[in-house]
């Protein structure tokens, strides 16, 4: 099967071609022909499986084989680096063709937006904020849509933007087609989707299960022993390109320091950072300048890098789902990839959890040569004063 079973325009054809994909991924298989149909679409699919194109090849064919004017489809998405990575997809998957498109997001200048908007773009890919700063601004006219897509739902529920979604419904035309794409489904998408869609078609691949190009392992260690972990590991695996997730932003700067003292070129992506700072790590880190990249989960939402080899969960994620969108990292299309997750032993019931939802036991791995007998340096804190007066009165 390849990409000719969906009669698409013949632009398009050429642009996958270029884009070099050659046969379409199931979620496309599935999903193409009901986005080409024009129906609305619910579809369970992580970042990785190629659900971008599943819903940027239907609207570029509504685009180029009927009438209309302004604006005409939307694409709303949880994050920056996301919005440009689909605004990036329709480029390559536009080539040949006059559609425009157009970021719209917060913590950059908004004069590029306007300006690109005020030109006159066919489709939008927007973060909720700016584009209702937009919207009030009558900068952004919404009244022509004919395509809306909500990526990533459950992903932007979580942060808190289903206030502003709502608010931006209110300029988008009732007639529309709606397609919807999250990776997990809790009540509250359910609730979103059965509000902004008709009759939709029910799109599930892979169910909330990581891709199965992923190796999975565990790695029990003390939480004190984890740098010490990490760094073994490191020196051990032939790694190409890790990505390695923190809990915090201050862990992620942490941890960085400790890495930049080995041979490893690294970088990283967390809150703190400016938009600029992450724009320059993640396109270091996608060129292959940087090895490494430390992220949070916010930060490395819904990233897409080809050819990521592994992912090392230093501190686990918070919940069973943002473990499934960490792994989505590594793995994608024709690749395959390790995840490496440090699991003390308080992370025991989140194993559990995952363990459940991906129906298999993980495997656990200790390092043979490392020694995990290192106790808890102790909290001392007057020690180390009279050794030095000590060592002073010596000297
Ligand atoms: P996505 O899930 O949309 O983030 O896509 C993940 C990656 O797969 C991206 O790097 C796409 O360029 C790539 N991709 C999408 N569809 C195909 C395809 N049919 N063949 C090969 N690669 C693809």
């Amino acid at each position: 099967m390849d990409f000719t079973q969906f009669n698409l325009d013949t632009r398009l054809y050429t642009a996958v071609r270029r884009a070099g994909y050659y046969e379409p991924t199931p979620i496309q298989t599935t999903a193409i022909p009901f986005g080409t149909a024009g129906r609305d679409l619910i579809g369970t699919a992580q970042t990785g499986t190629g659900k971008t194109a599943a819903f940027v090849l239907p609207i570029l064919q509504r685009l180029l084989n009927s009438p209309g004017k302004g604006t005409r489809a939307l694409i709303i998405t949880p994050t920056r680096e996301l919005a440009e990575q689909i605004h990036q997809t329709i480029g390559q998957l536009s080539y040949g063709t006059s559609i425009r498109s157009a970021t719209v997001y917060g913590g950059v200048g908004p004069a590029p937006q306007i300006e690109a908007l005020n030109r006159g773009v066919e489709i939008i890919v927007a973060c909720p904020g700016r584009l209702l700063d937009h919207i009030r601004n009558r900068i952004a006219n919404l009244s022509n849509i004919e395509v809306l897509v909500l990526d990533e739902a459950d992903r932007m529920l979580d942060m808190g933007f289903l206030p502003d979604i709502k608010r931006i419904l209110r300029h988008v035309p009732g007639k529309r087609q709606t397609m919807l794409f999250s990776a997990t489904f809790p009540a509250e998408v359910h609730q979103l989707a059965a509000q902004i869609t008709q009759h939709p078609e029910r799109v599930s691949i892979g169910a909330v299960r990581p891709a199965h190009t992923v190796e999975h392992t565990l790695y029990p260690v003390p939480h004190h022993l984890k740098n010490r972990l990490l760094l073994k590991l490191l020196e051990q695996t032939d790694t190409k390109s890790i990505l390695i997730f923190t809990r915090t932003k201050h862990r992620a700067m942490n941890l960085l320091k400790k890495i930049k003292r080995t041979s490893y070129k690294a970088t990283s992506l967390h809150g703190d950072r400016t938009q600029g700072q992450r724009r320059a790590a993640l396109k270091g880190f996608k060129e292959g300048r940087y090895q490494i990249m430390v992220a949070t989960d916010i930060a490395a939402r819904g990233l897409d890098i080809d050819g990521i080899s592994h992912v090392i969960n230093f501190d686990m994620p918070d919940t069973a789902d943002a473990y499934i969108h960490r792994i989505g990292r590594t793995g994608r299309a024709q690749h395959t990839g390790e995840a490496f997750t440090f699991m003390t032993p308080a992370d025991q019931p989140l194993v559990k959890k995952i363990e459940k939802i991906m129906n298999q036991k993980l495997p656990r791995k200790t390092i043979p040569d490392f020694d995990y007998t290192i106790p808890k340096p102790e909290y001392q804190p007057n020690k180390r004063k009279p050794r030095n007066r000590e060592a002073a009165r010596r000297r």
